[in-house]
């Protein structure tokens, strides 16, 4: 099979500037790398923060954004050998790591302080051939789909990996906050398939009625309610708050509530990345009701293989919109409204391969 010298990308030249959809140059793998065809990818709110560069990480530029891609693996690079071509390939936010340091060495990849980003440090998935490090490349199992499957590699495995760094059990209740979203839609049906009782914290009638579709017990307008902590802890069956808070709202105002409303020993788990927010809470209450605050970013190759085997078992099932990879801006400019309800998931279009 021979590839393209060129292919369609959409492509960021200045922090803060617009995405560009334009032909740039096929990509070729290093030894250790393969070279995906990217089929769909989801659009994740960490794109739209890359794009206007709000995050204090600098970002590569000029930039193809992207890190839900799945697609077809169709070079390799000599020392590859975990991947083969006409493999089915899921590109992740985690593109490589060193394999070496301590954090990679105790599976905590995300933590590598040479760790390199898809669509941030590294060019992603919003073109049609992405390269991607062959140790971190997720293998997809060929009876997934790839489209439903993009939105789990990212808004997945890390609501997935959330709900483990919480420590909730079956049958305990999680507030999730920034239900409706797509980190949130996922992160409902995660709780739902481990047992877990949920309150979605969201705003609107749009997101109300994806959280009922999706199996929240109850659903707290964040734009309504005039007192929130005390609307959340009233939603817990025993009145005493939830559990456990996944904060996956891209606002500032829920890192500073929800230390408040879970119950003695409650566990917030930070995962949204607003920019410039700072979390807060009253010291004497979170030391006398042993309040737990902790962030929890992606997760590990192992977090990925179960987050997607979720999926292929069926006990997963979130809304995606998909439309056009050159419908990207309308997008964006959509998620900055907070008016997407679940993800947009972007078809790539089909390359010239002879
Ligand atoms: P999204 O835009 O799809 O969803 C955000 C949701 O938050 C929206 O539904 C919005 O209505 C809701 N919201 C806004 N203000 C709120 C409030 N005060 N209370 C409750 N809900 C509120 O975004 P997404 O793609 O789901 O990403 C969410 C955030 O997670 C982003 O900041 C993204 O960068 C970050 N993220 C973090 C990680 C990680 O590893 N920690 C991974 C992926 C994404
Ligand atoms: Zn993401």
């Amino acid at each position: 099979m021979s590839l393209p010298k060129l292919q369609w990308a959409q492509v960021v030249e200045e922090a803060g500037g617009p995405v560009i959809y334009k032909q740039i140059p096929v990509p070729t793998p290093g030894p250790d790398e393969v070279l995906v065809n990217i089929k769909y990818t989801g659009v994740c709110h960490t794109d739209l923060h890359a794009r206007k560069g709000d995050w204090p990480l600098p970002v590569k530029m000029p930039l193809v954004g992207g890190h839900e891609g799945a697609g077809v693996v169709v070079a390799k690079g000599q020392l590859v050998n975990n991947v083969n071509i006409g493999d089915h390939a899921g590109v992740k936010w985690l593109n490589g790591s060193c394999l070496s340091c301590e954090f990679c060495r105790t599976s905590d990849e995300s933590l590598c302080p040479d760790a390199s980003l898809s669509g941030y440090t590294v060019d992603g998935t919003f073109q049609q051939f992405c390269i991607a490090k062959a140790a971190h490349v997720s293998i997809l199992p060929k009876d997934v789909p790839l489209d439903a499957v993009a939105p789990v590699l990212c808004a997945g495995i890390t609501v997935y990996k959330g709900l483990k760094e919480s420590g909730i059990q079956p049958g305990q209740t999680l507030a999730i906050v920034g239900a409706g979203g797509g980190l949130g839609s996922l992160a409902q049906q995660y709780a739902k398939a481990m047992g877990l009782r949920v309150i979605a914290i969201d705003g609107g009638e749009e997101k109300k009625e994806l959280c009922q579709q999706l199996g929240a017990e109850s659903y707290v307008d964040f734009t309504k309610s005039k007192d929130l902590v005390k609307d959340v802890q009233a939603a817990t069956p025993d009145g005493l708050g939830p559990h456990a808070a996944l904060l996956l709202a891209v606002a500032e105002i829920p890192f500073q509530q929800a230390a408040a409303y879970v119950r003695p020993r409650g566990v917030v788990v930070a995962i949204g990345l607003p920019a410039g927010a700072f979390l807060k809470a009253p010291v004497f209450s979170t030391v006398v009701r042993m309040i737990q605050i902790r962030g929890s970013y992606v997760g590990n190759r192992q977090d990925g293989i179960e987050a997607i085997d979720f999926l292929r078992r069926g006990l997963i099932k979130a809304p995606f919109k998909t439309v056009d990879l050159s419908e990207l801006p309308k997008v964006y400019e959509l998620m900055e409204q907070g008016k997407i309800a679940g993800r947009y998931v972007l078809k790539v279009p089909e390359p010239d391969l002879a």
